[in-house]
């Protein structure tokens, strides 16, 4: 781990399910509203995942359009280390006609898309990092994954929206946590907010 990245974990203290809580979640502004232009960059699977969706290949070729390479070959960039996937392997989804090999024409994700025909859970096959965006893992910890939101042009850009990133992103928070681990987050989130409104806590996001 780099000098950056523990100095970076070592500013949070609460910790739910293993896993560092950056309080900015609880107050940055943030509106999910357009029809996913996340998706034009690929995203990083798990080992676990990437295995998972070559074990459903064939039920996912089914759905793919004329946009999409029906070579299984072609839908991954080559495995590499990183910690902050589970398996400590991360491995890329490509990027086919300007988008993630999973996605269709109509902007819709075939993972998700077979999941829905199936009748199962919607992000039974979904990579994790897909279901979390914007938020993300880093070191550790859950945190905003700013920089890329900037990258976005069209990635929350209503400024006067109230909402905040725990309050756009709670079914993918309890997703993430579970129903004990978010009620924990819950709970977290009363305590910040009421630190820093009586000046205990410094608001982080200013
Ligand atoms: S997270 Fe951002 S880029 Fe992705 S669908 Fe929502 S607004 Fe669009
Ligand atoms: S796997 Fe699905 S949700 Fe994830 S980036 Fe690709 S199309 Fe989007």
């Amino acid at each position: 781990m780099s000098e950056d990245s523990i100095k970076f974990a070592e500013k949070f203290t609460k910790k739910i399910n293993g896993v560092l809580i950056d309080p900015q979640i609880f107050t940055y502004k943030f509106i999910c509203n357009c029809p996913g232009h996340c998706c034009y960059y690929g995203v990083y699977t798990d080992y676990k995942e990437y295995q998972t969706i070559l074990s459903i290949q064939d039920k996912v070729i089914e759905l793919m359009d004329e946009t999409q390479s029906k070579n299984v070959n072609e839908w991954f960039e080559p495995e590499e280390k990183d910690d902050d996937f589970e398996s400590g392997i991360a491995v890329g989804t490509e990027v086919i006609n300007g988008k993630c090999t999973f996605l269709d024409k109509n902007g819709l994700c075939t993972l998700q898309k077979l999941a829905i025909k199936e009748g199962v859970y919607k992000w039974k096959y979904k990579p994790l990092y897909c279901i979390l965006f914007p938020l993300t893992t880093y070191e550790g910890v859950l945190t905003i994954d700013a920089e890329h939101i900037e990258r976005l042009p069209y990635c929350n850009v209503d400024p006067n929206t109230k909402l905040t990133m725990f309050e756009a992103c709670e079914e993918e928070l309890r997703h993430f946590f579970g129903e004990e681990g978010f009620q924990e987050l819950k709970n977290y989130r009363e305590e910040y907010l009421n630190e820093i409104n009586i000046g205990v806590k410094e608001d982080v996001t200013k």
